[in-house]
């Protein structure tokens, strides 16, 4: 009892039976680093590059600027595993000199992975930079590429990372519906998986982020969007691969133990919510959060898979 008790304020995200569940943080930038190694996040599962590219809106920075912020994340996890995402450019994350100006339907339109292979030298670029910042460095380098669609958009990526000579896994996020329910077509590609889950609910409802009027199809409980991380990982448990969520819905405690039923093996999240989620995740065993994955699959609303959720984990 004890024991549990102190695993739950510190050290590594697991069950109370002993499932390690590796607990990650989102950063946008060496700024947000201090805050993850304090929370004790045991790597970065989201590093979002995009921050790096805001300060000058006609040209990517150099090679060498992006080398030496690459390196200042890597040096502050020394064995850990950072996860990097190659530049998100457009929709809600627009860029003057890659996003075109006039697109009818731009979260539809040209962005994430799809603005990189339009602009291969920019991907060339950062992926140059990574390649180079990790060399010498034990931190557990990891790439991975915003919004791709197919298995065509996972090759194309690994493609480019080979090129660049980078010898880290190779990921794809799962943000659009397709990628979910062709995971493991994705998965002869690349290494790992993760799931954005804020962009896979806006794909999935067809219902904008940015809308505020629209937040119940936003609501990471919605039964459909947890069938699609379960489709996501179960294909990576057969292809042997991991599958972490790095969205929103990993910061919400109760969400957490449902998200480690349905077989995601990493959760990443912003460093506040990393002691919360910890602290749940260890007074539930795997068992009890795959029945509340299966109880939470088995309902038609948010409200309801919540509430089966709470019930299967006798959380009040
Ligand atoms: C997501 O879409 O869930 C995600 C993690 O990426 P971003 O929020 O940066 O689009
Ligand atoms: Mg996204």
């Amino acid at each position: 009892q004890r024991r549990a008790a102190v695993t739950a304020i510190s050290g590594p995200g697991a069950t109370s039976d002993g499932h390690a569940v590796p607990l990650l943080a989102n950063i946008g930038g060496v700024g947000d680093v201090a805050a993850a190694v304090a929370a004790g996040a045991e790597g970065v599962g989201l590093f979002r590059t995009e921050f790096l590219f805001l300060d000058d809106h006609r040209q990517a920075p150099s090679v060498a600027v992006q080398e030496e912020a690459y390196r200042q994340v890597l040096e502050a996890f020394p064995g850990s595993r950072v996860v990097v995402r190659a530049l998100d450019a457009g929709a809600d994350k627009p860029l003057d000199f890659l996003t075109p100006a006039e697109e009818p339907n731009p979260a539809l339109g040209v962005r994430g992975l799809r603005t990189l292979l339009e602009h291969p030298d920019v991907l060339a670029g950062q992926l140059e930079a990574l390649a180079r910042a990790a060399n010498g460095l034990s931190a557990q380098l990891e790439v991975m590429a915003p919004m791709v669609a197919d298995r065509a958009d996972a090759a194309a990526f690994a493609a480019a990372c080979r090129a660049a000579g980078l010898t880290a896994k190779v990921g794809a996020m799962v943000e659009i519906p397709s990628a979910a329910l062709r995971a493991s077509a994705l998965l002869r590609e690349v290494d790992f998986l993760s799931l954005g889950t804020n962009d896979l609910a806006q794909y999935t409802f067809a219902a904008d982020r940015q809308t505020g009027s629209l937040a119940r199809l936003q609501d990471p409980w919605q039964p459909a969007l947890l069938d699609l991380v379960h489709a996501a990982a179960q294909a990576a448990q057969l292809a042997d691969k991991s599958c972490g969520v790095c969205g929103e819905a990993a910061a919400d405690p109760l969400l957490a133990c449902v998200l480690t039923g349905l077989g995601v093996t990493s959760l990443s999240m912003s460093s506040t919510a990393i002691a919360r989620v910890r602290a749940t995740l260890a007074q539930h065993t795997l068992g009890e959060c795959q029945a509340a994955a299966r109880a939470a699959l088995a309902t038609d609303t948010p409200q309801d898979a919540r509430q089966a959720a709470r019930n299967a984990l006798g959380v009040a």
